[in-house]
């Protein structure tokens, strides 16, 4: 059966607010909100765990590709607090991967093409019926190439160190504005610049610089789209 549900790619810098409207929009469609960085988040944790990562940050990437097929990445549901948490390996680690310790190593990790290819397959098969929000660094252009809506998400670096800072800190994570801003540098400098699937702008992406912009200006400019997009696959399918 074929459906009228699109996908929506949302991608763009660390800490542009991607989830936070992602989530928004996903509720408000009824959709399934697909937080791809939380993968690489929780594959980062089980290296962390398992001694994978060496204190001087060098990666044993033989141990890690060994375990590839070891680790299992969960999206799942939790009706008490309505909230959708990652799984590795059975069990909930939403607050565990969230952590500097996990920031810090996360984008060398994402940055071995192994991973990639692991979770882009995982991302591709959550969303192969249609019905999801995905925010990430590839969703537009590697994960969901034909995505009915794609935003690519920026602002300036200090809002987006002051908002993770701030974040941070509600999340009883305390750390330092220049730690986090520093972390910030450079996990932009290698999402953009690694080998495999770096950070770009798909060509067909609507910009959104939220700088400037409240939560609500962004929320209503990506539903007026994807209402938009909705509309034209509905009217496809009737015509
Ligand atoms: O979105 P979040 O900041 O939690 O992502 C953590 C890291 O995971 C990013 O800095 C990036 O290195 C990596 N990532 C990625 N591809 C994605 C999503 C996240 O490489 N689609």
């Amino acid at each position: 059966m074929s459906s009228n549900k699109i996908n929506i790619a949302i991608d763009g810098f660390s800490s542009c607010g991607k989830s936070t409207l992602a989530q928004a929009i996903a509720r408000e469609l009824n959709y399934l909100y697909v937080d791809s960085g939380a993968m690489y988040r929780a594959v980062t944790f089980y290296a962390l765990e398992h001694g994978y990562i060496h204190t001087n940050g060098s990666i044993d990437h033989g141990l890690l590709l060994e375990s590839l097929d070891l680790i299992l990445v969960q999206f799942k549901y939790n009706s008490s607090n309505q909230e959708i948490e990652i799984h590795l390996n059975g069990t909930c680690v939403n607050k565990e991967i969230r952590g500097m310790q996990v920031s810090a190593h996360v984008s060398a990790i994402s940055a071995i093409p192994e991973v990639r290819k692991k979770l882009v397959r995982l991302q591709q098969r959550l969303a192969e019926n249609g019905g999801t929000v995905m925010d990430g660094r590839d969703i537009g252009t590697v994960v969901l190439p034909n995505a009915e809506v794609k935003i690519f998400m920026t602002a300036s670096p200090h809002v987006r160190a002051e908002r993770r800072h701030k974040q941070l800190l509600l999340n009883g994570v305390h750390s330092s504005f220049e730690e986090v801003n520093a972390n910030l540098s450079q996990r932009d400098l290698m999402d953009t610049t690694r080998v495999a699937d770096p950070l770009v702008q798909a060509p067909d992406a609507l910009v959104l610089d939220n700088t400037y912009l409240t939560e609500e200006e962004q929320f209503s400019f990506v539903l007026l789209h994807a209402r938009k997009a909705i509309q034209s696959k509905v009217s496809a399918t009737t015509e």
